[in-house]
């Protein structure tokens, strides 16, 4: 089947918010196995968004909108929608009820025009909406589909994943089913040289790679009449991405981030970690945080900023910063080590660069970031050398970071 997305909203083609329904709708579709040929924005204009509903329907299976449903007067996203599937617009009681729960739940007045939402077209498989007032819908006539959701991303998204993704899923004869082998400490074109020939020969399943800060993601997707022959596909092609890959994969699970499994890797083996951060600033700790329950494992971290503080907080000797200045690696090792003794933690990650866009030198330019990992008394120190503004550079030595951090773990211990 195919899909189209409109999404509604003048405030889109201004550019004063991003479309980041249209990325998030894209992504799902595809995992749905849906093919999209077609994506338009259009802005709050019923005469316009007319006529690109009228297109829609003539080439598409499936039409989603998002945006435009709210209570006022320029949101007329539903009332254009029905008219173009010959659909009237009748109250939904449950609705009503949900708009008036949701409202005194929050101390909100109801006004007129909230009335306005529980209207929606005759027939429809009306979407209800926890997060908000607009709920969705979905109509079919003559075997078009027209979903429309509302505009928040907060609603959007838990709407589509608890109510429109199972929908489809039902359409569709076959099942698509996809698994994501995460790896870090490998760039991508190194990884899709590393599996050319699956890439190249493949049918069902497929195998593609995304770059991700720091990491690659290799989505293998397969079709087939059930999920257990969808997932029987996927298996042998997972068991060599882990043959070629080994221990550069840190997770099967799409919902699994690299700091969660090394929150993992740390209850398994009862460690302690502490960070100690330059360039970084808290970035580092941040990331590990995220985790649930890393707090017996991550007591405090350190942000040591000036030569001052990496003397008084980590113990670096002011020789070292004298001899080789801030960012080397002998600054970095003596920042990890320091770490760990201050923290009392068997672990510390060190990081210290140059993340610009001044300070840069032509012995130590731009983008040099040396990382330490002191694991009970032993070091892995790295020299990295990364591209890209500021903040980039911050967020690649930070997936760096944490990449050494694993391969120490899983070194050392
Ligand atoms: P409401 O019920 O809140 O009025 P709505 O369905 O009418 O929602 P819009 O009025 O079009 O939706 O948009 C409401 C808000 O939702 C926007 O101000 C914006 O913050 C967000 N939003 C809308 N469309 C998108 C989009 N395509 N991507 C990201 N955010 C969006």
């Amino acid at each position: 089947m195919t899909v189209e997305l409109i999404c509604v909203g003048t405030e889109l083609l201004l550019g004063n918010i991003v479309n980041t329904n249209a990325a998030f709708l894209s992504e799902q579709c595809a995992m749905l196995g849906l093919s999209m040929y077609y994506q338009s924005v259009v802005g709050d204009n019923p005469g316009r968004l007319r006529g690109l509903l009228e297109a829609a329907k003539e080439r598409s299976d499936i039409i989603i909108l998002s945006g435009g449903l709210g209570p006022t007067q320029d949101d007329l996203t539903k009332e254009t929608a029905a008219l173009v599937m010959g659909k009237m617009l009748v109250e939904d009681s449950r609705a009503r009820e949900e708009i008036e729960r949701f409202m005194s739940k929050r101390g909100r007045e109801i006004t007129e025009n909230n009335w306005k939402q529980a209207m929606v077209p005759k027939g429809c498989k009306v979407l209800y909406n926890p997060n908000g007032t607009a709920p969705g819908m979905i109509m079919e006539e003559g075997g078009t589909y027209m979903i429309l959701l509302p505009g928040p991303p907060n609603e959007l998204v838990p709407m589509f994943q608890e109510q429109v993704y199972p929908y489809l899923h039902s359409l569709q004869p076959e099942v698509i089913c996809s698994k994501m082998v995460k790896l870090c400490g490998i760039g991508e074109s190194s990884a899709e040289t590393q599996i050319l020939d699956l890439i190249e020969s493949q049918q069902n399943p497929t195998v593609a790679p995304y770059a991700k800060t720091g990491e690659v993601h290799l989505r293998i997707t397969a079709k087939a009449e059930s999920e257990a022959a969808a997932y029987a596909l996927i298996e042998p092609v997972e068991e060599e991405l882990h043959k070629r890959f080994g221990s550069l994969i840190y997770t099967d699970d799409p919902k699994v981030t690299l700091e969660m499994a090394i929150g993992e890797l740390l209850a398994k083996r009862q460690l302690t970690v502490t960070t100690a951060e330059s360039c970084t600033g808290g970035l580092l700790a941040g990331r590990l945080v995220n985790v649930p329950g890393i707090s017996e494992h991550f007591k405090e971290g350190h942000i040591t900023y000036s030569n001052e503080a990496k003397e008084r907080i980590l113990g670096v000797s002011h020789s070292t910063l004298e001899q080789y200045g801030a960012v080397s690696p002998q600054t970095a090792e003596e920042m990890a080590k320091g770490g760990a003794k201050a923290a009392g933690a068997d672990i510390c990650v060190a990081v210290t660069g140059i993340a610009g866009p001044d300070g840069g030198t032509e012995d130590k330019p731009v983008g040099l970031v040396y990382i330490s990992c002191c694991c009970m008394g032993k070091v892995l120190t790295q020299k990295n050398l990364y591209t890209g503004g500021r903040g980039k550079i911050r967020e690649y030595s930070v997936a760096s970071a944490l990449t050494l951090l694993r391969q120490a773990i899983l070194e050392l211990f």
